[in-house]
């Protein structure tokens, strides 16, 4: 098997551009406070030069309008644009409409309802539409087997009734996703389907946007909130189901994996940027005669984020290139390890990046405080660390069986050598 770390140049090109694209076109728009509309009319003609540039939507394949880049280079994509919020949905890909985006193609794929196809997923990928995921309820969040809301199948209608919350976008989204129980009979695993629900919808009651440490004021319909929603007896169509019946869990597991590929990848980005402003104000702060760059602290500081984050890269590009080799299934507990591990280094290398800066850290004068407040969250997440540690635990311990004595045992392997290897002993002895 061979091992290689470099970069087709072609795509290295791309990249390249993209880089130059990012910094020079879409990070300005941080430092304004534009209305939600007003940023959709701004980001559109950069949205029209990706799309000229073929990188627009590129986590789908070619048949379906993207690039059929494969996990592995929009892993590397993903590095560059998650350095600023804007950068995803200028490029096509923002969670959760990429995901979507990918759940409504497999779903199409299972079930062959080629009607979704013109309905939702076009839409989404022209960005004409906007979606949700809405699974998470107050009661049902790390163990997802306790969902409570229900689906019931009445003629060709699906009534719906339940409580979510955390649906990212929802409140901005033409049609949200919902996870529900179908068949309460059978375990939660072959139970659960995914249904479209419009947003406008009679009985979808979205409650408000929940105010969180990434945007404490409550602000209704903004992009990027996390909408508690009701849904009341909600009625639609049989046919907007996504696949088959109970085919919830499974489709989820087919989203989430890319979906955490992505997320490392745009930590990483984060985490660059962080690592970057750490290294600028170290080189140019002088404090009791030295620059905080002649600190050993400091330097542990740069020394241990680069660490991190180098390994953090390999481990999300070996998670990438292994789903791209052998599916999501094979690299589950590669990309369970990349979950926990990014989400950590991220926070470690914001956290240190605010502490070289003192109160300028602090202050809003500088991305970190945000960029720190929105790191929080991503270990909770697309599943809490915790969870993923657990996975990756079992699948690990799984590879061992117990034993009365320790394999390793001194004693247990003298002994045994002693036996094996008899005949040399007894030479050495009669030698002596
Ligand atoms: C910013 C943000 C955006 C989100 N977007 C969406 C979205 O778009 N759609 C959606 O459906 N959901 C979304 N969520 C919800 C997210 O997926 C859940 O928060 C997550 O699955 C954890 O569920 P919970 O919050 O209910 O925590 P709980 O289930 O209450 O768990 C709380 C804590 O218990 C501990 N814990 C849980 N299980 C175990 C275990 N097995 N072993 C050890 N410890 C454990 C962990 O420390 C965990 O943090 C979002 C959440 C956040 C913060």
């Amino acid at each position: 098997m061979a091992w290689d770390f470099s970069t087709e140049p072609e795509f290295e090109e791309k990249l390249a551009w993209m880089r130059e694209f990012v910094r020079e076109e879409i990070f300005p728009f941080e430092t304004l406070s534009l209305s939600h509309d007003a940023m959709v009319d701004a980001v559109k003609p950069l949205q029209d030069e990706v799309k000229r540039q073929g990188l627009w939507a590129s986590h789908l394949p070619p048949e379906l309008g993207g690039g059929g880049f494969g996990q592995l280079r929009l892993g590397l994509m993903h590095e560059i644009l998650g350095q600023t919020v804007y950068g995803p949905w200028v490029f096509g890909n923002n969670a959760p409409d990429s995901g979507n985006a990918e759940l409504l193609a497999v779903g199409i794929e299972n079930s062959g309802r080629e009607g979704h196809r013109k309905q939702w997923l076009e839409p989404l990928l022209a960005g004409t539409m906007r979606s949700a995921f809405s699974m998470t309820e107050p009661g049902a969040g790390a163990d997802p087997t306790m969902i409570s809301t229900t689906a019931v199948r009445d003629g060709d209608e699906w009534v719906i009734d339940g409580h979510k919350w955390f649906t990212s976008n929802g409140s901005v989204a033409d049609f949200l996703i919902v996870m529900a129980v179908t068949n309460p009979d059978v375990h939660p695993y072959a139970g659960c389907s995914m249904i479209v629900v419009p947003a406008d919808a009679p009985g979808v009651d979205i409650v408000r946007d929940v105010p969180t440490m990434e945007d404490p004021v409550e602000h209704y319909g903004k992009f990027g909130g996390h909408a508690e929603i009701i849904y009341r007896e909600v009625r639609v169509p049989y046919d907007n189901l996504i696949g088959n019946e109970g085919e919830g869990f499974l489709l989820a597991q087919n989203r989430l994996g890319p979906g955490r590929i992505h997320h490392c990848m745009r930590w990483l980005g984060q985490s660059k940027r962080a690592f970057d402003m750490l290294c600028e104000r170290a080189v140019s702060r002088t404090t009791h005669k030295t620059t905080l760059a002649e600190k050993q602290t400091v330097q542990n500081w740069v020394a241990d984020s680069l660490a991190e984050m180098t390994a953090a890269r390999l481990m999300t590009l070996y998670a990438a290139w292994k789903m791209d080799r052998e599916g999501a299934s094979a690299a589950r507990v590669e990309i369970a390890m990349i979950k926990y591990y990014g989400a950590g280094v991220l926070y470690n290398v914001i956290d240190r990046s605010i502490q070289v800066h003192g109160s300028l850290g602090f202050s809003t004068d500088l991305p970190l405080e945000s960029m720190y407040r929105a790191a929080r969250a991503a270990r909770i997440y697309d599943g809490p660390d915790e969870v993923h540690k657990v996975t990756v635990a079992r699948h690990t311990l799984k590879l061992y069986t117990p034993v009365e004595v320790p394999t390793e045992h001194v004693p247990t392997r003298r002994l045994a050598a002693k036996e094996r290897f008899a005949h040399l002993l007894e030479a050495a002895t009669a030698n002596a």
